[in-house]
């Protein structure tokens, strides 16, 4: 997530900068280069003079920490005034990265015993049969199914509704016996679970 001032603020950062002298007086030692503020609420804030920054971005990959890449020609003061004109935006992206990180940060093991146990169940119910089980925190897809039939679960999705858990475990169950998603496969994985495709697209919505 970044956060990039436009040109839109002509007066307050020179356009024209002295390049050599900055850079001069920026070899001289590394406190001119990087500047750690903490702001209440919100947490270590480091400004970093950048050569290739061409403009002040703010950005938030990691929750210790929120980077500011400030290009040469700009100084700390206006760069942490920029800050403070963008902490809702910063406190806003704080809570997104929080609740992904616990998403992330979701237990394996806890999700394996509600999975599998949902997994089971469902194979009883309906005559299914799979080879392995495995539990994952993929980014990119609730569940797959291989050819030699081992399912792959996504841990996230014990933070699911269970009808969109039980979804994804007949989708891949009805994987199972069809690889592909023809006709044929939407119209079986309806008789265990209707309007499935429906569903599928409300799953959609749940981003991983
Ligand atoms: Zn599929």
């Amino acid at each position: 997530m970044t956060n990039k001032l436009g040109s839109s603020n002509p007066n307050r950062i020179p356009k024209k900068t002295n390049h050599s002298k900055v850079q001069k007086l920026l070899a001289k030692s590394y406190s001119d280069k990087i500047k750690i503020i903490t702001i209440t609420n919100i947490g270590k804030i480091q400004f970093k003079k950048s050569k290739k920054a061409k403009r002040l971005s703010i950005s938030i990959k990691d929750l210790s920490i929120i980077n500011v890449s400030v290009p040469l020609y700009i100084s700390f003061d206006i760069a942490e005034e920029f800050v403070y004109t963008k902490l809702a935006w910063i406190t806003k992206n704080l809570k997104v990265l929080k609740n992904k990180t616990k998403l992330n940060n979701t237990d394996k093991e806890l999700a394996r015993g509600i999975l599998s146990k949902r997994l089971d169940y469902l194979c009883e119910k309906y005559n299914f049969s799979y080879n392995k089980l495995s539990i994952r925190n993929q980014k990119t897809r609730w569940g797959s199914c291989s050819s030699k039939n081992n399912i792959s679960l996504n841990a996230k999705l014990i933070h699911l509704p269970k009808k969109l858990i039980d979804y994804v475990i007949l989708h891949e169950l009805v994987h199972t016996n069809i690889k592909n998603h023809s006709k044929e496969f939407w119209d079986t994985l309806d008789l265990y679970i209707s309007n499935s495709k429906s569903i599928g697209e409300k799953l959609k919505r749940y981003s991983l």
